[in-house]
């Protein structure tokens, strides 16, 4: 079954408008996806007739909204195939959920001269925590290198594993090239050394199924808002075995079971993680998104998200001058380029004014942009909404621009 883009793009409402006069070309949903009625419906229904805080009221707007934020904890977790929903942890985003692994992991089981292992392929959120994490603990950071065609040499992984590894964090989609990581590979490898591994997923959980436990990640994390979800909510998928394990993050709120002067003892999970009132409102659109997206068809957004892949790269190679950076075979639908002699944030303020919106710069993955030996790119990420008409029109702006710039 092929999917109708005419109808899907009605169900988006801010595609349909103009930027500078010129139909909006929005190519920048590796920064974040726009959101369909049915979750701005959704968030405007909790607002209009259902809000009241969460767990804590006996009154029935309470009751029924904790029955709803818990029923959209069990969205995802059928969505990413959880054995249990007290493996699924709202939080605000994947930095957050990073962060949460990172400070918790780190201080019940990193420990000086440990090893923590990331990629070079990594965006910022999945450095910064773990280099934090280091220089608290005194542990060391080693990383797994990337091939001139942005594929990680998994084999090199071999090598870098060594009795003081502790944990692997890696990504499955690089953001900044669209490259897709055999993830499952590095987690066998790790598993082989009982080495539990992290998997960001924000830029893969929107492009092609997820199943966490055929994956056997220990922890897998994604943001609402580049899902088709609302912004300020996120997940932490954990394996139970490791969250019982592991301190709370942030502390108070819902996380406690009783609380005296002298001691408190904590609440279970999924609550230990949830400190504070939760983003409840962000939890119920997400699981909306979610069903939206299981109703048009993962597979079906994958195929023609590939489909838009091939199109475009083919269209832009045709460019002299132009050069993609991220050559893998298994890409996502996310093509990262230079052109010759033209800086891409000039090249990215010219095709705005024609109404396409890019991503420009080094799209907090400055290693990778240090590996390439560039200090920036342009970024265009499909969603399947977007059509080939539209990537024709980046196609012609990229023209233009070159012909701006003699
Ligand atoms: N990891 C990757 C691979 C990403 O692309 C992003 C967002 N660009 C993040 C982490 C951080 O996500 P957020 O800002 O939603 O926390």
């Amino acid at each position: 079954m092929s999917l109708n883009i005419h109808k899907i793009r009605n169900d988006f409402p801010i595609l349909n408008q103009e930027i500078y006069g010129k139909p909006l070309v929005y190519f920048d949903n590796g920064a974040t996806t726009q959101k369909p009625r049915i979750v701005i419906d959704e968030e405007l229904k909790i607002y209009l007739h259902e809000n009241s805080n969460i767990h804590r009221g006996v009154h029935y707007l309470s009751e029924q909204l904790t029955q709803r934020f818990e029923d959209a904890r069990k969205v995802v977790q059928n969505f990413i195939q959880a054995k249990s929903e007290h493996e699924i942890l709202f939080t605000s985003g994947t930095t957050q959920s990073i962060n949460t692994v990172a400070y918790s992991f780190g201080e019940r089981f990193v420990f000086e001269d440990d090893e923590i292992i990331i990629s070079s392929l990594e965006h910022h959120s999945n450095i910064v925590p773990w280099q934090l994490l280091c220089e608290r603990k005194k542990a060391k950071l080693k990383i797994i290198p990337v091939n001139d065609e942005g594929e990680l040499l998994i084999d090199e992984l071999q090598k870098l594993i060594s009795p003081k590894t502790k944990i692997i964090s890696v990504t499955q989609v690089s953001n900044a090239l669209g490259s897709v990581i055999d993830v499952k590979k590095i987690i066998e490898i790790a598993h082989n050394h009982n080495i539990p591994v992290l998997i960001d997923g924000a830029q893969s959980i929107q492009h092609g199924r997820v199943d966490v436990q055929d994956l056997d990640c220990d922890f897998f994390v994604f943001s609402g808002h580049k899902l088709y979800g609302p912004t300020g909510i996120g997940v932490l998928y954990g394996k139970e075995k490791w969250l019982n394990k592991m301190p709370p993050f942030l502390s108070g709120g819902e996380m406690i079971k009783k609380v005296t002067f002298d001691k408190t003892t904590f609440n279970e999970l999924p609550f230990k993680f949830e400190a504070g009132t939760p983003n409840y409102v962000g939890a119920i659109g997400l699981a909306k998104a979610i069903e939206y997206i299981q109703s048009t068809g993962i597979e079906e957004i994958s195929a023609y998200e590939k489909e838009l892949l091939t199109y475009a790269t083919e269209k832009l190679n045709s460019i002299k001058g132009l050069k993609i950076i991220g050559t893998s075979g298994k890409k996502v639908s996310l093509i990262s380029f230079i052109l010759e002699n033209i800086h891409h944030y000039d090249a990215g303020m010219i095709i705005d004014k024609m109404g396409i919106a890019v991503r420009t710069g080094h799209h907090c993955a400055e290693p990778v942009m240090q590996r390439f030996g560039i200090e920036g790119t342009i970024r265009a990420s499909f969603s399947f909404y977007n059509t080939k008409e539209e990537i024709d029109k980046l196609y012609y702006a990229l023209l233009t621009v070159k012909q701006m710039f003699g």
